[in-house]
C-alpha cells in the first residue's frame, strides 16, 4: 500500500493546490516542484525512518549521567531530514527557504509521521523558529531561528510544569532581570530563570549542536510577587549552550539541567524530559539561574506561544492521522493474507471448502472501512486546514480573514478528531490481527501506544472541547461557525443530485449542531453549558468529517477506478454508521444534562 496516490488525489484533484501558483509568493512553483518535494520526503521516510520505527520503540532514550543516548538511526534520520531543507521549506528564499505552500509542506511531512512518528520530523524545531520569525527581534531571528532552520540547533516548547499542565496560569517559573544593563543585551532583554518544566519533548539529546528552549515564565512585580493568571506570563529564549550575536557557541553551558527522562507508553523514540532551570547545577557567568532572553513584551508570553501551539495542534492532528493510516495499511495487508473461516452460504458453512482470507468477512470489511473513513477523512481535513493557512498568508485581505476565522473553529477539530478516532482506528487494526495484533510481532500495538498520546498533549481532549464550545463557536458573534456552515451548505448543494440523502443528512446535522450550540448557552451558566463539551466536540467533529467526505466524494464522482469506489464507500460508511451518532451526543448538550456535573465526589 502506498500513501502517495491518496495524497496526490487530495492535493490535486480535490484541493487544486496548483492554483496557488497564481500567488506571487509561489510563482516559481509547479506540479513538478511539488512532486519533487513529495518524492524526496517519501524516499527519506522509506529509507531512514520506517525501517527503524520498532528499534526506537525498544531502544528507549537513556541517560548515562552525562548525555542522553539515542539510537544511531535517530541521528541519521535527523541529519537526512535537516539536509532535505524541510525545516525551512515555507520560509523566504532570502533566508534559504523554498517558499513552499504550507499545504505541500504538511503533505510531505505526513510521510515521516507515518513511517516513524517518534523519530520525528522537526515539528518543534520549525514551530519554535517560526514563532521567532513573527515575534523575535532581527538578532533573535538571525541567531536562533536561522540556525534552527538549518538543523544546526533544535527547538523545544517549555510550557508545562509539574503543578501547571492544563492550567498554564499557574506557571511558577520566575524570571528576574539579570543585573545592570540587562535590557541592553543584543540578544534581547536578559533575565535569570528559575523553575521546573515537566514533559518537555526533545528537551535533552545530542542530535544538534544546541537546544533552544522557548520557556514560559513570570516576571515578579515590584514586591517580588508573581502576577496571578495568564497576564503575568512572558516568553524567553533559553539556549542550552550560550551563543554570541553571530550564533557561535561561547563555550558556556547555561544553567539548564536534565532532572530525569519520562518513560512513556509510546512515542518512545523522542526524549521526554523534566528540566530544572536555574537550580545551580551549571552556574553561568558566576551566578545561578538560567540565562534567558525575552521574546516580545513582558506579559505577552502566552499570546506569542499560541503562535507555536496552533501550528503544533495541526501537526499533532496530522501525527494522529498518519498513525491511523499506518494501522489501516498494516491491517489491510494482514486481512488480505490471513486465511480464517468460511463464508456462510445458503445452507450454512461448508467445512470441506478451503478457508477464505479474512478480508472476505463483512465484519472485517466494516473495520477496514471505519479505519479508512476516520484516517483518510482526517487527512483530508488536515490538508484543508493547511490550505486555509496558505490562504491566510497569501490571500486577499478578505479571504485571509475568512481563512483565519475558519481556522479558529477548525483547529480544535483538526487536533481532536484524529486523536480520538484514529486511535480507535488503531484499536480496530489490532482487532483485525486477532491475537497476533496484541503481540509485539506486528506493528499495530505500537501504533496504538504511540497514538494514545495525542488526546493528552497540546491541550487535552477536554480542554479542546471547552475551547470549541466556550470560545471558538461564540467568537466574533459566531461568525466562524456561520462561515463554516456556509461552506457545508455549499457542499450539500453541490452533492444534491448524486448524493441526495447524504446532502440532506449533512444539512440536518448542521441544524442539530447549531441548535445544540444555542441551547447549551441558553441557561447562560458557563459551568452548565460546558459540562458536556466533549460530547459536543465529538458531534461537531463528526459533522465536519461528514462534510469533508461528501466534498471529497463529489470530486470522485465520475471516476470508476477502485480507489474512487473506495472513497465513495468510505463516504457512505461515514454517513450511515457514524454521523447518526451525533444525535445521542447532542441530546445531553441541548438539555445541559447534569448527570456528570452534579454528582458529588462522595458518590463515586
Ligand atoms: C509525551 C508527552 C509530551 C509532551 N510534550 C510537551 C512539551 O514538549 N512541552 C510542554 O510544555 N508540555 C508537553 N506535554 C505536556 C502536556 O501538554 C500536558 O500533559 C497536558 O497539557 C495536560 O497537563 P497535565 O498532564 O498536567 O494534566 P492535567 O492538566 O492535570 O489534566 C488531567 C485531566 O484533567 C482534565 N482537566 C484539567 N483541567 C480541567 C478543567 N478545567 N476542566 C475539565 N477537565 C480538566 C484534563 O483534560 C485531563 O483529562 C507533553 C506531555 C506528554 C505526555
Amino acid at each position: 500500500m502506498s500513501l502517495r496516490p491518496t495524497v496526490d488525489f487530495l492535493l490535486h484533484d480535490w484541493l487544486n493546490v496548483e492554483s496557488l501558483q497564481s500567488r506571487e509568493r509561489f510563482a516559481d512553483h509547479s506540479r513538478e516542484t511539488f512532486d519533487a518535494v513529495l518524492d524526496t520526503c517519501e524516499r527519506i521516510a522509506r529509507e531512514k525512518y520506517a525501517p527503524f520505527n520498532r528499534l526506537v520503540d525498544t531502544q528507549e532514550p537513556h541517560f548515562d549521567g552525562e548525555k542522553v543516548i539515542l539510537p544511531q538511526a535517530t541521528h541519521e534520520a535527523y541529519k537526512a531530514y535537516a539536509e532535505s531543507g524541510m525545516l525551512s521549506a515555507a520560509q523566504d528564499y532570502e533566508i534559504g527557504g523554498m517558499q513552499l505552500p504550507y499545504t505541500v509542506e504538511a503533505a510531505a511531512n505526513a510521510f515521516f509521521a507515518m513511517a516513524s512518528v517518534s523519530i520525528g520530523s522537526g515539528m518543534l524545531t520549525s514551530g519554535n523558529a517560526n514563532l521567532l520569525m513573527v515575534h523575535g527581534t532581527d538578532v533573535q531571528k538571525k541567531v536562533f531561528a536561522a540556525n534552527e532552520f538549518s538543523g544546526r540547533f533544535s527547538g523545544t516548547m517549555c510550557l508545562s510544569e509539574p503543578q501547571a499542565g492544563s492550567s498554564l496560569s499557574d506557571v511558577m517559573t520566575r524570571a528576574t532581570p539579570d543585573g545592570e544593563g540587562f535590557e541592553a543585551d543584543a540578544l534581547g532583554p536578559r533575565y535569570r530563570l528559575k523553575g521546573n518544566k515537566m514533559w518537555i519533548s526533545s528537551g535533552e539529546h545530542e542530535l544538534s549542536e544546541n537546544i533552544i528552549h522557548l520557556v514560559l515564565a513570570k516576571i515578579p512585580d515590584a514586591n517580588g510577587q508573581l502576577v496571578p493568571g495568564v497576564k503575568g506570563i512572558s516568553l524567553f529564549i533559553v539556549p542550552k549552550k550560550l551563543v554570541d550575536t553571530n550564533g557561535q557557541l561561547t563555550g558556556e553551558r547555561n544553567d539548564v539541567a536534565l532532572a530525569g527522562l519520562n518513560h512513556k507508553c509510546g512515542w518512545r523514540g523522542t526524549t521526554n524530559t523534566l528540566l530544572n532551570f536555574g537550580e545551580g547545577k551549571y552556574p553561568v557567568r558566576g551566578d545561578t539561574g538560567a540565562i534567558g532572553y525575552l521574546v516580545g513584551k513582558p506579559g505577552e508570553g502566552l499570546r506569542c506561544m499560541f503562535h507555536m501551539m496552533n501550528e503544533a495542534r495541526i501537526g499533532v492532528g496530522m501525527a494522529a492521522t498518519m498513525l491511523g493510516m499506518a494501522g489501516y495499511y498494516a491491517s489491510l495487508d494482514y486481512a488480505k493474507n490471513r486465511p480464517q473461516g468460511r463464508p456462510t452460504g445458503a445452507g450454512g458453512k461448508d467445512a470441506s471448502q478451503p478457508q477464505v482470507r479474512i478480508i472476505e468477512h463483512a465484519d472485517i470489511k466494516r473495520m477496514l472501512l471505519a479505519q479508512k473513513a476516520y484516517s483518510e477523512g482526517a487527512l483530508a481535513l488536515a490538508l484543508y486546514c493547511a490550505r486555509l493557512v496558505d490562504e491566510q498568508h497569501t490571500g486577499t485581505a478578505q479571504d485571509a480573514d475568512v481563512a483565519r476565522l475558519l481556522l479558529e473553529v477548525l483547529t480544535p477539530i483538526v487536533k481532536s478528531f484524529p486523536s480520538e478516532w484514529c486511535l480507535e482506528a488503531n484499536s480496530l487494526a489490532i482487532q483485525i490481527h486477532g491475537g497476533y495484533g496484541y503481540t509485539r510481532d506486528f506493528p499495530v500495538e505500537q501504533y496504538w501506544r504511540d497514538n494514545r498520546l495525542n488526546m493528552i498533549h497540546e491541550g487535552t481532549h477536554g480542554i479542546q472541547a471547552m475551547d470549541l464550545l466556550g470560545r471558538k463557536v461564540l467568537m466574533e458573534k459566531g461568525r466562524g461557525l456561520q462561515l463554516l456552515a456556509e461552506r457545508m451548505l455549499a457542499t450539500a448543494a453541490k452533492a444534491e443530485t448524486a448524493w441526495g440523502p447524504e446532502a440532506a443528512a449533512l444539512r440536518d446535522a448542521l441544524k442539530q449542531v447549531g441548535e445544540a450550540t444555542q441551547q447549551a448557552w441558553a441557561g447562560a451558566e458557563p459551568a452548565q453549558a460546558l459540562a458536556n463539551a466533549v460530547p459536543y466536540l465529538q458531534a461537531f467533529g463528526h459533522t465536519v468529517i461528514a462534510w469533508i467526505w461528501l466534498d471529497v466524494a463529489c470530486s470522485a464522482a465520475s471516476d470508476q477506478s477502485p480507489a474512487a469506489q473506495g472513497r465513495r464507500a468510505a463516504c457512505r460508511y461515514f454517513f450511515r454508521y457514524e454521523l447518526p451518532k451525533i444525535g445521542a451526543w447532542l441530546n445531553v448538550v441541548k438539555s445541559r444534562d447534569p448527570t456528570c456535573a452534579d454528582l458529588p465526589k462522595e458518590a463515586f
